[in-house]
């Protein structure tokens, strides 16, 4: 029992405003947010006076592992690493080879996947759920997975496990008329495969060919065919990291058009650019992500459209591959090197610091870019915000604190982080969720089972 606590003194932020003012939290819940209120002796107070006080981070997109026997505390310890980036609420994907139980169900994919984090994680948590060709009979479940509270799905264009158009049309269909939304990663599958073929053919094996074989062209072929099937299916789309200019233009124009389009982009297409594959080939490795990093004028239109409103939210795509593991496949070529980065953990220092401190966008932006529309799209209701009745996932920020991001004092699984070396502005002072210390004064004071998986319904 946490009984009541007042965060004082700090300025609270939501997408409208800024102001200095109390937070009452009650059984977990924000009971209060009111301008100086009275002391209360039965309250424990939390001094938040020079900080801001910001709704926790929901990250929509990581591929956080489940424990194994190898490797059991491999969930639980990228929840901790959540907590000390300000994310209250992280969904996860059940992507094929990456440990999550597949048996050709959804509904008992769920079961297990449940079972498999159950009691695992500090921070609350939720499930998407990737769709392969290992599950023919998606569609008839839909209905029955969504009413078990995951109502988002994801379908590749591209990969072994990616699926044909028409399971993708049908997906979209079934999705979106069954209260669910269908996440899509766009590339043109034809192309991308011609190109690999292509610089295989010549003796490119390289890490960076990796960016070579998958182009601008390619995602926004990709993203545009995506769109077209959802217009005709008459059904909401949510595109995955978004990562150039060609591609936002597809959105523009369908958003343009009234078309529910929403798109994401990630940290690492807004703050690092494609002369990272110059790198030497190890390291270069690192940065293989797809889509790949893009040109500087890419990424700055990427921050004109995260302040305009033509993208919709930011989210990690957090991979906790490792340099020393699954980045190995470079000394093969560069379609053998397991694509993503760790990012679960530096979300809010680089958005923050990139985008609020360099002012390419409001911090009010940021918190809804952040916090309030992933929680709205995705079907947290009670996340998102700091408004009475939500839970009380809370981030005390400083953002007068510098530091500099390296992997010696992050916390992910990874053994490296993209942002190694970089200086940011802000951080992360305390992180609370629902009314309880995760992170306190830079330290881990949580436990694991804190966190609770969320049962979603989309409105
Ligand atoms: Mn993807
Ligand atoms: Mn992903």
């Amino acid at each position: 029992m946490i009984g009541r606590r007042i965060v004082r003194g700090g300025t609270v932020v939501t997408t409208e405003l800024r102001r200095t003012a109390d937070v009452v939290i009650e059984d977990g819940r924000i009971a209060a947010v009111e301008p100086s209120l009275a002391r209360d002796s039965d309250a424990r107070e939390i001094d938040a006076r020079g900080l801001l006080v910001l709704p926790g981070v929901v990250d929509v997109h990581t591929h956080t592992r489940v424990a194994s026997a190898d490797e059991p505390d491999r969930f639980f310890q990228d929840s901790v690493a959540a907590a000390f980036g300000g994310t209250t609420t992280f969904l996860a994907f059940n992507n094929p080879g990456t440990g999550s139980p597949r048996t050709g169900s959804l509904v008992e994919d769920v079961a297990r996947w449940r079972a498999a984090t159950d009691g695992d994680s500090a921070v609350d948590y939720a499930l998407s759920l990737v769709i392969t060709p290992q599950e023919p009979g998606a569609v008839a479940e839909l209905a029955a997975v969504i009413e078990a509270g995951v109502p988002t799905f994801k379908a590749f264009m591209v990969y072994d496990f990616g699926l044909p158009e028409r399971a993708i049309e049908r997906l979209l269909r079934a999705a979106g008329e069954g209260g669910g939304m269908l996440e899509v990663h766009c590339e043109d599958r034809a192309a991308l495969e011609a190109n690999t073929a292509r610089l295989l053919a010549a003796g490119r094996t390289a890490p960076r060919f990796h960016a070579e074989s998958r182009p601008p062209v390619v995602e926004a072929a990709g993203t545009r065919r995506a769109i077209a099937m959802a217009r005709d299916a008459g059904v909401s789309l949510y595109i995955v990291h978004l990562s150039c200019a060609a591609a936002l233009e597809e959105v523009r124009r369908a958003r343009d058009a009234g078309q529910e389009v929403y798109a994401e982009t990630c940290p690492h297409y807004l703050s690092l650019d494609e002369s990272r594959y110059e790198l030497p080939d190890e390291q270069c490795a690192c940065y293989v992500i797809s889509p790949p990093l893009r040109a500087t004028s890419d990424r700055d239109a990427l921050w004109a459209g995260l302040a305009d409103g033509w993208l919709s939210l930011v989210a990690t795509d957090h991979v906790p591959d490792r340099r020393s593991v699954e980045k190995q496949g470079w000394r093969e070529s560069f379609d053998r090197i397991s694509n993503g980065g760790p990012g679960i953990e530096t979300l809010l220092s680089v958005v923050y610091s990139e985008g609020v401190a360099k002012g390419r966008i409001t911090i009010e932006r940021m918190v809804d870019l952040l916090s309030t529309t992933p929680a709205r799209l995705f079907g947290l209701q009670g996340k998102g915000a700091i408004e009475v009745g939500r839970d009380a996932d809370l981030v005390l920020f400083d953002p007068a604190e510098r530091r500099t991001l390296t992997e010696r004092e992050l916390h992910h699984t990874s053994d490296y982080t993209p942002y190694e070396g970089m200086a940011v502005a802000g951080a992360v002072v305390s992180t609370l969720v629902r009314g309880e210390d995760v992170i306190h004064r830079g330290r881990f004071v949580g436990r694991r089972g804190h966190g609770r998986f969320q049962e979603r319904r989309l409105v």
